[in-house]
């Protein structure tokens, strides 16, 4: 594989250009070409200079190879990577913008009971340019002319953000750079299964995002049945990590909670789960399984999942019940790589 040249920021292109031995401007041609979702051999430099770049660096470091929409707006695209691997994105439309899923590793080795993403494990982790790259082609297939077609960005596709820490934290740097697509990183959450050492070092970069962190069950003895990780970290330990980021950034957190059939939704856990997070400044986001067919867990139907909702309010939480967009399509994360997978085996 060939370097990728989107994991440069401006000040490295500058670097680059200037070794190639060509004029400054040089440099910010190929960022505003690159920005725009551009291939290298799309952009308008002098021949000669392309084709030096090309023989370092990709063309196309992420292809869009399919592209699924759901009858809600949400589009679904599967990407192939410049060494043959697929990963898998989002799109998701909201009255306030457009909201991109991206993905942060091929594969994940957190071994989730309940998600598609892992069950091969982790192949690679992902570049910075590999991620912001996933942005820049949607971005560009959404903008029609406005400034920008995608205007938030979640870290909710595949891989957990946090193993993949450098390029992750390059990344949103990059994203967020007004030398770049510039979006504000208010915008942008990064979710994570609860590595609470890497929460700790993400509230000192001085990154305003929302965190959000998987959490899925009340006690640690049931959260290692469905989520390895909690063998290695205990609930009380993300709950000091979240406070810790809330009075470093003032950002609210948020917890992430799907509701597995006979597994996470008693009323028991309704009132675990408000015992524990009572008066902390975050949000519960509640969401109805996405059932895999490779595993066994069900979701809690409807009605269920609006009773643990209101006995939530009722508990003094902040707490809302997320829509399953794009269900039709294989909205949960890992479904349609897995998949695409299969059906080329
Ligand atoms: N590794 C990170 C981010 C990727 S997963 C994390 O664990 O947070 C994004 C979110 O989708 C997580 O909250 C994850 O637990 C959840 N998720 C995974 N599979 C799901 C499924 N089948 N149904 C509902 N949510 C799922």
């Amino acid at each position: 594989m060939k370097k990728i040249i989107q994991d440069l920021n401006y000040s490295q292109l500058e670097k680059l250009i200037e070794e190639y031995g060509e004029k400054k401007f040089r440099a910010q041609q190929l960022n505003v070409g690159l920005t725009r979702g551009g291939k290298i051999s799309g952009i308008n430099i002098p021949a000669a200079l392309r084709e030096k770049i090309l023989r370092d660096y990709e063309d196309e470091p992420v292809k869009i190879i399919d592209t699924l929409a759901s009858s809600d707006g949400t589009e679904k695209y599967l990407f192939r990577l410049a060494d043959g691997n697929i990963i898998e994105g989002v799109l998701m439309k909201y009255k306030y913008g457009n909201t991109q899923c991206v993905s942060t590793q091929v594969g994940c080795r957190m071994g989730c009971k309940f998600c598609a993403s892992t069950l091969g494990g982790r192949a690679r982790d992902l570049s910075s340019g590999e991620i912001l790259s996933q942005v820049l082609v949607v971005n560009a297939l959404h903008a029609n002319g406005r400034e920008r077609g995608v205007t938030n960005i979640v870290l909710m596709g595949s891989g957990e953000p946090l193993d993949n820490y450098q390029n992750v934290v390059k990344f949103l740097k990059d994203v967020t750079s007004p030398d770049g697509i510039n979006i504000s990183a208010r915008n942008i959450s990064l979710s994570t299964c609860g590595l609470v050492d890497k929460m700790y070092d993400l509230a000192e970069e001085g990154l305003p995002i929302n965190l959000t962190v998987s959490l899925h069950s009340t006690t640690d003895e049931e959260r290692v049945r469905t989520m390895p990780v909690a063998k290695k970290w205990k609930i009380s330990e993300i709950l000091t990590a979240c406070e810790n980021y809330f009075n470093k950034t003032g950002r609210r957190y948020i917890f992430e909670y799907a509701l597995i059939e006979g597994e996470n939704c008693d009323e028991k856990h309704a009132q675990q789960l408000i015992a524990l997070l009572k008066g902390k400044p975050c949000h519960v986001n509640l969401i109805r399984l996405n059932e895999v067919s490779e595993r066994e867990l069900s979701a809690a139907d409807e009605k269920h999942a609006y009773r643990f909702l209101g006995l939530l309010e009722k508990g003094g939480l902040s707490a809302t019940l997320r829509r399953r967009t794009g269900a039709d399509i294989g909205g949960a994360c890992g479904q349609l790589r897995a998949s695409y997978l299969i059906n080329k085996e």
